[in-house]
């Protein structure tokens, strides 16, 4: 159920660029999902569909691009993917200091719009 979390104010977000644009119709939204964020893309597209009922969202088609995990040791600055087994260690000077740095949120990267004539 988390999905709607990040739907809701992907939605606003997207309606309010719509109206500032003048737009008829949002015909594609750009979405990066961080993996970290566990978001799984079919339920995303199904709570889309009731979250977008009688807006102009509604005929909106998802573009969807899954983000991998990276994250950056604070200690030698190095970036890797961290992975759990590893405990999230950096593999380059095994330090657990590590800051995550992609991959953990849900962004609505652009919307195409249909303006209206
Ligand atoms: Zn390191």
């Amino acid at each position: 159920m988390h999905e709607m979390t990040y739907i809701v104010p992907i939605c606003n977000t997207a309606i309010d660029q719509a109206k500032k644009n003048k737009a008829k119709s949002i015909t594609a939204l750009h979405i990066e999902i961080g993996e970290m964020t566990a978001v799984i893309p079919s339920i995303f597209r199904s709570y889309f569909g009731e979250a977008s009922k009688n807006t102009i969202l509604e005929h909106a088609e998802l573009k969807l691009k899954m983000i991998p995990v990276k994250a950056n040791c604070l200690k030698c600055s190095h970036t890797f993917k961290p992975e759990k087994k590893n405990d999230y260690r950096c593999p380059n000077c095994r330090s657990k200091q590590s800051k995550i740095i992609e991959g953990r949120e849900v962004i609505l990267k652009s919307i195409e719009i249909e303006e209206s004539s």
